[in-house]
């Protein structure tokens, strides 16, 4: 099924997103993080593109797991800074080949030494190029990524907006928001989308906060600011793992339920490959979603 679909379908749609074990692990440990994420009856689940697409035969692999195995529609995460015009298409057929009709149209990182020039004719540059082909290719639901708090690369929140809405125009169906962990900065950023006339359905990451190192890279990778409270809650728990679980479990159930009351079309959780996190966050929020989903 097209996620653009199950947008239109109903609200809130839940997600989940995993990772490909690196190219020497086993594929075996991906069994049981879907054995532990099927159950919490996902609307799709999203399987990312490993940098410079070091995992494309992992993520074409597990997204296929994940819709004959699991029965559950799967989302490629696809990059294309890396890839030659020729490359991206082999994967885009082989996605198709494998019944795998969603992708998650990505530009990827700039690699800190490339060993091509940027831009480059032979490479789709932005992942609006990417987003032109897909859609002219036919045959699959566009994803792309929204920055709430501004592209790290982007000196602007304006000019990244107008990058935005090419993507919205070139044909992209739906959005998926980076991380943040202040969401009055999102209700903002929603506000200007919509005064662009941007009108997809827009689903927000969310990340639980588990560890304090990580968290510290993923906010100094992407520019997610970091509110008081979470910064105060990670230097009191970040020598006991267990008390910072409990702890994130039930900062990133608050953002949730805040996000769903004020009526988000989906929320997309990092599981980071720990089932048992996004297990209990799905748990927290049960009633609440079987009530919008009936309203
Ligand atoms: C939900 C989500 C999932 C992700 N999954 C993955 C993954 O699986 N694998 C992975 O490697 N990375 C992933 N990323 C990271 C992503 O690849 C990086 O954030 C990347 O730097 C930008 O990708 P993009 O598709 O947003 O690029 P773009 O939309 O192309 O934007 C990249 C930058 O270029 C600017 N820009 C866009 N168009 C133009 C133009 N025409 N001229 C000048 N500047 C322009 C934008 O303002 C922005 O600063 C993910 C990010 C998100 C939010």
């Amino acid at each position: 099924m097209y996620i653009k679909d199950i947008f239109a379908q109903r609200k809130p749609v839940i997600s989940f997103e995993i990772f490909p074990p690196k190219k020497d692990g086993s594929i075996e440990a991906i069994y049981s993080t879907l054995d532990g994420l099927k159950d919490l009856k996902p609307d799709y689940i999203s399987v990312t593109y490993g940098a410079g697409g070091s995992t494309k035969d992992r993520t074409l692999e597990i997204a296929s797991l994940i819709k004959h195995k699991y029965g559950v529609e799967a989302l490629a995460h696809l990059t294309c800074i890396t890839s030659t015009k020729e490359e991206i298409g082999t994967m885009l057929s082989q996605l198709a080949e494998n019944d795998i009709h969603n992708v998650l149209t990505l530009r990827g990182d700039l690699p800190q030494e490339a060993d091509f020039e940027f831009p480059n004719p032979l490479h789709y540059n932005y992942a609006c190029d990417l987003v032109k082909e897909v859609k002219n290719r036919g045959g699959f639901s566009i994803g792309a990524a929204c920055y709430p708090e501004v592209h790290p690369e982007c000196d602007d929140m304006q000019k990244d907006l107008d990058h935005l809405k090419a993507k919205v125009e070139a044909g992209a169906d739906f959005l998926i928001t980076q991380l943040f962990f202040d969401n009055e900065l999102f209700y903002d950023f929603l506000d200007k989308t919509k005064a662009m006339g941007i009108n997809l359905p827009v689903t927000v990451g969310v990340m639980p906060a588990l560890n304090k190192n990580q968290i510290h890279r993923m906010t100094s990778l992407t520019g997610a600011s970091v509110p008081p409270k979470l910064a105060r809650m990670m230097d009191k728990y970040e020598h006991s793992p267990e008390a910072l679980k409990e702890a994130g479990i039930a900062f990133a159930t608050e953002q949730i339920i805040d996000l769903l009351s004020w009526g988000v079309d989906g929320i997309h959780l990092y599981t980071m490959n720990r089932p048992e996190v996004t297990r209990e966050i799905t748990m927290n929020i049960s009633t609440i979603r079987d009530y919008l989903t009936r309203n």
